[in-house]
């Protein structure tokens, strides 16, 4: 039985998978506080089991997404190796939003997953040889935290202060640094467009 903040239809907003249609599950519990984070993560608002969840992204999508997003929160905070079976067993395209700081149990099927890490500063992430793809979250004049050597995709996306002066100054900031690194820029799409 997981424990679920929410789970919902939408555009991704964020990374490699921005724009396109996904059905979001958010589940609860992180093993961090990073004083930026905007989801209601902490509060489960469901307690489902796997199979009912695959039954609820077929509801929520009807048909126009074969897309799920698993995001918390920390996924690996609970075991979701039963649910990404049985998403995987459903023909789903799978992603995972980590800070890849928690490792799941061995023998998680790695290979069906696309998996982003989103390192926080002073918690080095240990699942980079898993990583599909990096996305740094830095607020004006942060650098962000050595990952070693990583090859793949490095998105970087501005913090949102909730303040428009400070939010200009995080985005320029993330702009030239991805610039100077020839990284990428991720903008939090789904609160340009106004979704969820
Ligand atoms: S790791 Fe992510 S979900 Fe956890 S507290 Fe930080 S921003 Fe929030």
């Amino acid at each position: 039985m997981y424990k679920i903040n929410e789970i919902f239809y939408s555009l991704q907003g964020e990374g490699p998978f921005s724009g396109h249609p996904a059905v979001f599950i958010r589940l609860s519990g992180c093993n961090l506080t990073c004083d930026f984070c905007d989801t209601q993560h902490q509060t489960a608002h469901l307690h489902m089991h796997a199979t009912e969840l695959v039954w609820g992204a077929i509801s929520q999508a009807q048909g126009r997404t074969r897309l799920v997003v698993i995001t918390g929160g920390e996924p690996f905070f609970q075991n979701i190796e039963p649910l990404v079976a049985e998403f995987s067993r459903a023909g789903w395209s799978i992603q995972i939003e980590s800070n890849g700081t928690i490792e799941p149990k061995e023998g998680f099927p790695w290979k069906t997953v696309s998996l982003v890490v989103s390192p926080k500063s002073g918690h080095p992430p240990t699942l980079m040889d898993k990583a599909d793809a990096v996305k740094f979250v830095l607020r004006d004049g942060e650098s962000p935290i050595d990952i070693g050597v990583y090859r793949g995709p490095i998105y970087l996306q501005p913090i949102d202060d909730k303040d428009p002066v400070k939010n200009k100054a995080n985005l320029e900031w993330c702009r030239d640094f991805a610039l100077m690194k020839g990284w990428r820029l991720s903008l939090q799409l789904q609160k340009i467009i106004n979704v969820q």
